[in-house]
């Protein structure tokens, strides 16, 4: 039976750089006998474009008849001023919720080859590899009562002890396949809300006591991956702190366009790029695919639980860079600037290249 995958390349630079991906991953899939099945449909500006909506009910049935997604990114600014349930961001909110994606899991791994475009000095980041899971669906973005009238203005934050239970599991599950380190983060000192998160993560450890697991206040947890990110492997936390710990993450790796994620429900998962649809250079040949492809990786270790198939893109994208090539965003002095269809086929051919060489042991 094959694994169905449902492509939403949606508007910019997403269809350049979804077909770069899956280029890479029918590759491997070819030479490694991993049956995919791959179909594709519309959302963003486009899906508005062609059913007046941004998410089509059609296109969600056959996301739901899928094992996992791969979306590229959707937006633009002709669509800036429509109303908010019909811009194409309100599809992204809508595919999460229906899809019950309630962990978003983004690493933050430094290229030894781009350790140079961190903000941070080399040696600080040199081998900073870790990854951020960050409850989704829950905490203060969804707690209720919130409102705000002239006076004052207020939000909810709560979680419930299976919201908890189901992420600190995907953390744990995630450690087991890394170095078996979780951080788990909550300011709990303050804030009850974290006194139970904290409570119930550590219920949930004594499932995984192959995994280590800390605490970490979240504003000291800013100033630890600031100051010394090798310290981590996974860092599970909230909404809130997580939108922001990710972030931080996301920028001291010193490229946008390196970025890729997931979020990952009981049923269903989901892989794009940390950016943007990049309408400042869409239909110029000139975007990053490389985040696209390495959440491509993310799809093989994690949806299909094939850790090797994902390495060897993973190792493809490394070598490629080693070499020195570079799109345009990461471009720098001695480097060869290729394009996004150049920067693809040199990722093919280090795929083809490793795939022949590890062919015994696979
Ligand atoms: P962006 O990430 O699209 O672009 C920010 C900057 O980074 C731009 O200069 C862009 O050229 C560059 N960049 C981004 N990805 C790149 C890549 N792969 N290769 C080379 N350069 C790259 O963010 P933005 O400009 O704030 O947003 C543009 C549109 O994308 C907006 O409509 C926004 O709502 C949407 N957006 C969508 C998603 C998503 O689909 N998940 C995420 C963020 C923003």
């Amino acid at each position: 039976m094959s694994f169905k995958i449902m492509l939403l390349p949606g508007d910019g630079i997403g269809p350049d750089i979804v077909s770069s991906a899956v280029k890479v991953m029918k590759l491997v899939a070819g030479k490694m006998s991993i049956p995919l099945e791959f179909s594709e449909g519309l959302m963003g500006g486009c899906s508005y474009e062609k059913y007046g909506t941004p998410l089509s009910e059609g296109v969600l049935a056959e996301c739901k008849a899928s094992d996992a997604v791969l979306l590229g990114a959707v937006g633009g600014p002709k669509w800036e001023s429509l109303p908010h349930n019909l811009k194409p961001e309100a599809a992204l909110l809508r595919i999460r919720k229906e899809l019950g994606l309630f962990a978003n899991i983004r690493p933050a791994k430094v290229y030894d080859s781009l350790v140079e475009s961190s903000s941070l000095k080399a040696e600080v980041v040199k081998g900073t590899d870790f990854i951020v899971v960050r409850e989704l669906t829950g905490g203060i973005y969804f707690g209720q009562p919130r409102g705000f009238n002239e006076t004052r203005g207020w939000n909810t934050m709560e979680y419930s002890r299976p919201e908890v239970e189901r992420i600190a599991r995907i953390a744990f599950e995630m450690a087991r396949s890394r170095n078996k380190k979780v951080t788990s983060v909550d300011k709990a000192n303050v804030l009850e809300v974290s006194q139970l998160w904290r409570t119930v993560v550590h219920e949930i450890h004594k499932d995984y006591q192959d995994v280590a697991l800390s605490d970490l206040y979240v504003d000291n947890a800013a100033m630890q991956i600031v100051k010394n990110p090798k310290q981590f492997d996974v860092i599970v936390t909230g909404n809130l702190f997580g939108d922001i710990l990710s972030d931080i993450s996301g920028m001291i790796t010193g490229s946008l366009g390196m970025l890729p994620s997931a979020s990952m429900g009981t049923r269903y998962a989901l892989y794009e790029p940390i950016h943007g649809s990049a309408p400042d250079i869409a239909g110029q040949n000139k975007a990053n695919p490389l985040a696209t492809i390495a959440s491509g990786a993310m799809l093989f270790a994690h949806s299909l639980k094939n850790a090797k198939a994902s390495a060897v893109i993973n190792e493809a994208i490394e070598e490629v860079l080693s070499e020195g090539f570079r799109t345009a965003d990461i471009f720098s002095e001695g480097s060869k600037l290729l394009s996004t269809t150049e920067m693809t086929e040199a990722v093919l051919e280090k795929t083809e290249k490793i795939l022949s060489q590890k062919e015994s042991v696979l």
